[in-house]
């Protein structure tokens, strides 16, 4: 059974990882994947993650921007107003200000992204997605504009935000690893490095070069592990030292497909069929849960009470 791994790189820049000769995050065939806007004038994270898992318009599919967020400009000093209201909620809004005040163990607990009703490409059986927005909860995106809001009050060092945010990026990468030796048919995952990057070094080339650099590397050990990959983006990032990017920090139109397969997805609502076509059926679903260890020995190991 091969894996089919799809890694949602958020933010992912075609034009930038092309430039930069990111050849991992290339693979054998890419393109430039069309994608969309709807609520706002570029295009929106959670907008376009779930019709890229559903196939379906934002109109459709029901989590729409709400208007209340733009895009962030400048994380580090404008959470509060701008990413709150993204993530949250309305209900558990009124709690943010307080959680969100100190460090503690429970990082992002309690903040879940909006998730949507209408059926998606991980559903059938043998598929697995992790952290996607749109159809999981996404507790990393909400955490990680959490490490940038500590940062932004001096209560998180420079070192240590991007220690986490590298942490998280392992955690992604390693999880589809894992998913491929379970030989599952499908398994996305969603990865936010590349967002916060993004708006954080639109006018320093040499970090964000730097950190596109590194997740191309991590994307390598993919490559022998997991039987195919796809690679999509949601937007790319306006920067700074690329003409016509009028507002460097916001998305940009550069959306990145690729893939080990032929011909990438040409548009983000392209996704949920490609994969469909593409996907192993039959699965091992009649497979029984094995453990040769008894009852007995177990409670004498004391798993058992
Ligand atoms: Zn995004």
């Amino acid at each position: 059974m091969s894996t089919l791994g799809i890694v949602a790189l958020d933010a992912a820049d075609y034009r930038l990882a092309r430039d930069w000769n990111c050849d991992n995050l290339l693979l054998e065939n890419h393109r430039e994947l069309e994608t969309f806007a709807y609520s706002n004038r570029y295009p929106n994270t959670v907008e376009v993650w779930t019709s890229a898992a559903t196939g379906a318009h934002p109109e459709d599919h029901g989590l729409l921007s709400t208007g209340e967020h733009q895009d962030w400009r400048n994380p580090l000093l404008e959470y509060a107003s701008k990413v709150a209201p993204y993530v949250l909620p309305k209900d558990v809004r009124v709690a943010i200000g307080t959680r969100l005040r100190g460090d503690n163990d429970d990082d992002g607990a309690g903040m879940a992204m909006r998730q949507t009703s209408h059926s998606h490409l991980f559903e059938p059986e043998g598929r697995v997605v992790r952290w996607w927005p749109g159809v999981t909860p996404g507790e990393h995106v909400s955490e990680t504009w959490h490490w940038f809001n500590l940062a932004s009050n001096g209560e998180l060092s420079d070192a240590e935000l991007w220690r986490r945010l590298y942490g998280n990026a392992g955690v992604e990468l390693g999880w589809l690893q894992g998913m491929a030796q379970a030989e599952v048919a499908v398994a996305g995952i969603h990865m936010h490095v590349l967002d916060a990057a993004g708006h954080t070094f639109a006018s320093h080339p040499d970090r964000l070069r730097d950190v596109y650099e590194r997740v191309d590397a991590m994307v390598g050990s993919l490559r022998d592990r997991v039987g195919d990959l796809l690679i999509v983006s949601d937007h790319g990032m306006q920067v700074e030292w690329i003409d016509g990017d009028d507002e460097p920090g916001l998305h940009s139109w550069r959306a990145l497909a690729s893939t080990t397969l032929s011909e990438p997805p040409e548009s983000v609502y392209d996704i949920r069929d490609w994969v469909d076509e593409r996907a192993d059926k039959g699965r091992d679903a009649d497979r029984r849960a094995v453990m040769d260890t008894t009852e007995e020995q177990l409670r004498e190991l004391g798993y058992l009470e």
